[in-house]
């Protein structure tokens, strides 16, 4: 088997049937369906979905079965777990504290049921945690805020900062101020951006301090942008099935992962909502193979590359690029 690693990976995005059905009985919660094949149905999007919407729509059971610290543990636990049975080496996992808080729980208690589950896993992971685009939620991305400025390590829980949710509705350009403080507190962050929203989402990223891009797959609409990506060697977290199903990038043959590599842009291959997309990270290798001929070199590279840019430790690393050699 074959070893990887995945930046960019959403654990309510990453339920399977099976974890599903066990998340409920631990919790007593009756599933709306109950054979599996129906499950399968409610967790992923088909193929050839037409709408973002019939995609955020698959998000609704994997978080009512996430409001209760047991369940939040126990889901962390469980998608380490499949993802080491995967051939994972190594996981960055994000999730909203704040789609957390529906029951009891406050974000604090998401976050500590989080690194417990982190904890019983056997996977190598750390955790992000993602503030959410929106109207109405700018205390509950403070409280994040802080929540991240409390927990960050350095490696063994939450490492870094994220900002997630309707790039198309919520420019980034509104969250200027958040990542200013998350600068000044000095967490290192991702931003989701050029995904939804073109190359303008993708500079402003940058120039807010992003370490890192979710996506950025469209970058490519401005030169500019490239250049600027290059030059601070701001690494992208490209999630090819996904991008194909929201329809991010149109024509897949067109897909720029190549490009970018070979205009010197650190570029990962990422996953983003497995279980949604019904994928894995072997499963987007594969893809980009079939569909860009990547050859062995270049996936190494792309794994390197995704080494060099994860948030953890010098010495975490080293021993990621000896796993890899
Ligand atoms: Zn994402």
């Amino acid at each position: 088997m074959h070893s990887y690693l995945d930046l960019h990976l959403h654990l309510d995005g990453a339920l399977t049937p099976a974890m599903a059905k066990e998340l409920a009985a631990l919790q007593n919660i009756t599933l709306p369906v109950s054979n599996d094949e129906s499950l399968k149905k409610l967790l992923t999007v088909s193929p050839d979905c037409e709408s973002l919407n019939s995609f955020l729509e698959c998000f609704a059971l994997p978080l009512l079965l996430m409001q209760t610290p047991a369940g939040l543990r126990e889901t962390v636990r469980l998608v380490g777990d499949h993802l080491l049975s995967q051939g994972l080496i190594y996981a960055e996992i994000r999730f909203a504290p704040q789609l957390h808080t529906a029951l009891d729980m406050t974000q604090e208690d998401a976050v500590k049921a989080a690194l417990k589950g982190l904890e019983e896993t056997a996977l190598k992971a750390n955790l992000i945690l993602c503030c959410m685009r929106g109207q109405g939620n700018e205390k509950a991305n403070e409280e994040t805020l802080e929540l991240t400025r409390r927990y960050l390590v350095p490696d063994g829980g939450v490492v870094a900062m994220d900002l997630a949710g309707a790039e198309g509705l919520f420019p980034t350009s509104r969250y200027g101020n958040l990542f200013e403080k998350a600068r000044a507190y000095g967490i290192p962050y991702t931003i989701h951006a050029g995904e939804a929203d073109g190359a303008q989402s993708v500079r402003a990223a940058v120039e807010y301090g992003a370490a890192r891009i979710g996506h950025g797959v469209r970058s490519r609409e401005d030169p500019e942008v490239m250049e600027m990506l290059k030059e601070k060697g701001i690494t992208l977290e490209l999630c090819p099935t996904s991008n194909r199903m929201t329809h991010a990038v149109e024509d897949m043959t067109d897909y720029p992962l190549l490009r970018y590599m070979d205009e010197g842009i650190p570029v990962t291959v990422n996953t983003d909502d497995p279980g949604i997309e019904d994928t894995t990270i072997e499963k987007e290798f594969h893809y980009m193979r079939e569909l860009l001929g990547l050859t062995p070199e270049q996936e190494r590279q792309l794994l390197l590359n995704a080494v060099d840019a994860a948030f953890t430790t010098d010495e975490v690393k080293d021993s990621l690029r000896r796993q890899l050699s």
